[in-house]
């Protein structure tokens, strides 16, 4: 059996906010690269990212959201819907591939094709509330596997993770008060979108951490918080906001993250999955902005994922 696919499509490629973008094409290109020079290519069953049905969209969105997403396309250049999320004419294709990919992951762990999935996709999802496209984020890819995994293959719990630096506002607005779905995070306060320092509901399990973090402070998070939560919760699938922009070469945030560090938190988070849910883990990308620690960190935790 292939313990681990990766999943992504070049659709995602064509999604382009701007010559200076940070949340750029290259970034899956660093990734993809990173993916081929360590050879781990070789070990991962490679999967294209279906298109993401209406019906798997409203999980997380409303029918008028999702219409004015699709009135929103240019039919050339660029439209701006906030001052860091703007659209292209290929944003909806690659939109709807982010979407469908987490989609198609759960389907992958539910089917026992695979134990673990990574979806190397974009545009990102954790900050797409249920009715706002915000922060490089349109369709919150997370929320909608996490909700396919509860909905359609009738998982009694789903534990969703979420070690990007900034904080998954989107996600716990979807999320907050759902009663089969927890959610685990850690992001740099005050940062960007400044939310999460008051729970929405119980379900959220919230860390603001201060900017020069290290991996010391975050290990010991995870040890002491995170897989006592998830010991409690007992989720039948992990489902990963897997953003790299807490590494200490990202710009965009100033935590003190290494590769180590992204690796030893998937391989805890993998331990508790092979002891409690079957190994099941989805796994989606969310921020990262400095490519050469993108890709670093990418192999580092998809190794991790696939225990080699
Ligand atoms: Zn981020």
């Amino acid at each position: 059996m292939t313990p681990t696919a990766f999943i992504t499509h070049p659709d995602c490629w064509q999604h382009n906010m701007g010559a200076m973008h940070p949340e750029s094409p290259d970034r899956l290109s660093a990734i993809r690269d990173q993916m081929i020079a360590s050879g781990l290519d070789q070990y991962v069953d490679s999967v294209e990212a279906p298109i993401a049905s209406r019906e798997n969209l409203l999980l997380a969105h409303t029918d008028e959201y999702i219409d004015d997403i699709h009135a929103a396309v240019p039919e050339r250049g660029i439209t701006h819907l906030d001052p860091d999320t703007a659209m292209c004419p290929q944003t909806l294709k690659a939109a709807l591939r982010a979407a469908g990919a987490g989609v198609k992951a759960v389907d992958l762990v539910m089917g026992g094709d695979v134990r673990s999935v990574f979806c190397a996709v974009r545009p990102p999802g954790h900050h797409a509330e249920r009715m706002r496209a915000m922060g490089f984020c349109f369709f919150n890819n997370v929320a909608i596997a996490a909700l396919h995994a509860l909905e359609h293959h009738r998982l009694a719990r789903v534990a969703v993770i979420d070690f990007d630096v900034h904080h998954g506002n989107g996600t716990e607005d979807i999320l907050a008060g759902e009663s089969r779905a927890m959610m685990l995070s850690f992001f740099q306060h005050p940062l960007y979108p400044y939310s999460g320092t008051k729970p929405l509901d119980d379900n959220m399990r919230n860390t603001p951490l201060p900017a020069g973090t290290r991996g010391d402070a975050v290990r010991a998070l995870v040890e002491e918080k995170w897989l006592p939560a998830l010991e409690m919760f007992q989720p039948e699938m992990l489902v990963i906001s897997a953003g790299f922009d807490a590494h200490y070469e990202d710009d965009m945030a100033s935590m003190a993250l290494v590769e180590a560090d992204y690796a030893w938190i998937t391989a805890r988070l993998r331990e508790f999955a092979d002891q409690h849910c079957k190994g099941r883990i989805v796994s989606m990308l969310e921020g990262g902005y400095a490519l050469s620690a993108l890709g670093r960190s990418v192999v580092a935790h998809v190794k991790a994922l696939a225990g080699i």
